[in-house]
């Protein structure tokens, strides 16, 4: 029976990913490096940083991977202890073969990937009903005029926009998808398919269920 430490969760813009990284971390006792996250604190921030990501993340672009492996490398290094989880890294192939590396170098095994595979209908859909209140930040996912918190007006998110969304959802089939592949090929990927809507504590039942099938199996 293999010990899960270490995970990689892949998942498409929308598909829920952001929550079930928040469940796995609980159940499995991990620290989150969200990859997003970070970059979008330093851009708040306006540090070195967040001044070269902003230019990319502004037009819905992918970060360049150089700048990004260096975060997470730096990340893991001081990370070596605890399990962790790595929410929206790797993105890319070469991504993936630089996580790869950097491991190997800290004699630390990937674990397992997480594949949140949910189809492209589900997602369309679920944004058109994601709202996002204008006074207080609460999001809902049915189509809400007012905030059930605070009363204020519900609109749509502003990275919700089908542009946005369609360039992001794009580099997820060209770039992302293949990284899923290529751990899936290798058996180090479980595969979660969504094709229907329901609670997100479903999904993570199935996926407790997968990891504990595939720790058995390993
Ligand atoms: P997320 O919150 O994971 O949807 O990420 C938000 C944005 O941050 C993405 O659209 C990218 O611009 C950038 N980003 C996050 N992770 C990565 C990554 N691994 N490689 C390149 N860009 C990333």
């Amino acid at each position: 029976m293999k010990t899960l430490k270490r995970f990689v969760l892949v998942g498409a813009p929308a598909s829920g990913k952001g929550t079930q990284a928040h469940f796995l971390a609980e159940k499995f006792g991990l620290e989150t490096l969200s990859t997003g996250a970070l970059l979008r604190h330093e851009i708040e921030t306006d540090s070195e940083l967040g001044k070269q990501a902003a230019s990319y993340m502004g037009k819905a672009m992918l970060v360049p991977d150089e700048i990004v492996n260096g975060i997470v490398r730096n990340w893991m290094a001081t990370h070596t202890e605890k399990g962790w989880l790595l929410d929206g890294y790797p993105r890319t192939l070469a991504q993936a073969e630089a996580l790869e590396a950097d491991l190997a170098a800290l004699g630390m095994p990937l674990d397992v990937v997480v594949w949140l595979d949910v189809t492209h209908e589900l997602i369309e859909a679920r944004m058109l009903r994601r709202r996002e209140c204008s006074s207080c930040g609460y999001i809902t996912r049915d189509g809400e005029n007012t905030c059930p918190s605070c009363g204020g007006i519900m609109k749509t998110r502003g990275d919700d926009n089908p542009e946005a969304f369609a360039r992001r959802r794009k580099d997820y089939e060209r770039l992302t998808e293949p990284v899923a592949r290529y751990f899936l090929d290798k058996g180090q990927a479980v595969h979660i398919s969504v094709t229907e809507e329901g609670e997100p504590e479903d999904v993570f039942l199935r996926m407790k269920h997968a990891l504990e099938d595939f720790a058995k199996n390993n």
